[in-house]
């Protein structure tokens, strides 16, 4: 046998590409006993959070999230460079009982610990007394994401904290949202990965009427910006 004599490789032979189907794990629950889900996929070097839903009625994001996942089935090109870990509700509580707070009535993007956060009834006596905010808190700090988006409704803008304009920027140029700097709420997740951890994080603020978008309206309209998002400072496609 000749060493190093290989058949000549067949132009036709069909592609078989690793399926992107993602792992999908329970990082806690909530304080009602409903799981937080995350799914990752991917496995570059390169991680970017994406979560829906930390205010239980601004859930447009849900949809769109799940949007995302199935498209990210199509493009394992961006499984090789990113990981992308996705939370489609961050608040399952509020999500269940439609409301801003979780089910003890805390604002969970007011419970993180931040040094512009206030105590009070609404926003917790103190940062991470929360279950929910707890499992995002340690899930942040343990994977050290280098871009996070979360997605809320109805102020219609790309807001931003930390060093996040650029994409911001880059995100604006994927769909219909200005970028507009709201300023750092107290003891919000924005101040606490932004301002805090210096992580760019993006608060993409939907339409209040996008909750009557179709699945595939609104990943028409909003899902460019999250691929754009992911894929920063390359373009997304
Ligand atoms: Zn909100």
């Amino acid at each position: 046998m000749l060493s190093g004599c290989q058949p000549a490789r067949d132009p036709y032979a069909p592609t078989i590409l690793t399926p992107v189907l993602g792992n999908t794990e329970i990082l806690g629950v909530s304080a009602q006993n409903r799981p937080i889900r995350m799914t990752t996929i991917g496995s570059g070097p390169d991680v970017v959070l994406i979560m829906a839903t930390i205010h239980g009625n601004e859930d447009a994001g849900t949809p769109l999230v799940q949007q995302l996942m199935q498209t990210l089935r199509h493009r394992p090109d961006l499984s090789q460079t990113h990981t992308i870990m996705i939370i489609p509700v961050t608040n399952p509580d509020g999500y269940a009982l439609q409301t801003r707070g979780n089910a003890r009535g805390i604002d969970l993007n007011r419970n993180f610990p931040a040094s512009n956060r206030i105590d009070s009834d609404v926003f917790g006596q103190a940062g991470l007394t929360e279950p929910e905010s707890r499992i995002l808190h340690d899930m942040i700090l343990a994977h050290q994401p280098a871009r996070i988006v979360t997605i809320h409704q109805p102020l219609y803008c790309l807001d931003y904290d930390g060093p996040a304009e650029s994409i911001a920027l880059a995100m604006s140029y994927y769909c219909p949202l200005p970028v507009k700097k709201l300023g750092s709420r107290p003891g919000s997740l924005g101040s606490f990965a932004g301002v805090e951890q210096n992580i760019p994080i993006i608060t993409m603020e939907l339409a209040k009427e996008d909750s009557q978008m179709t699945d595939t309206q609104l990943w028409t309209t909003y899902g460019p910006a999250l691929l754009a998002a992911i894929t920063y400072p390359q373009s997304p496609f």
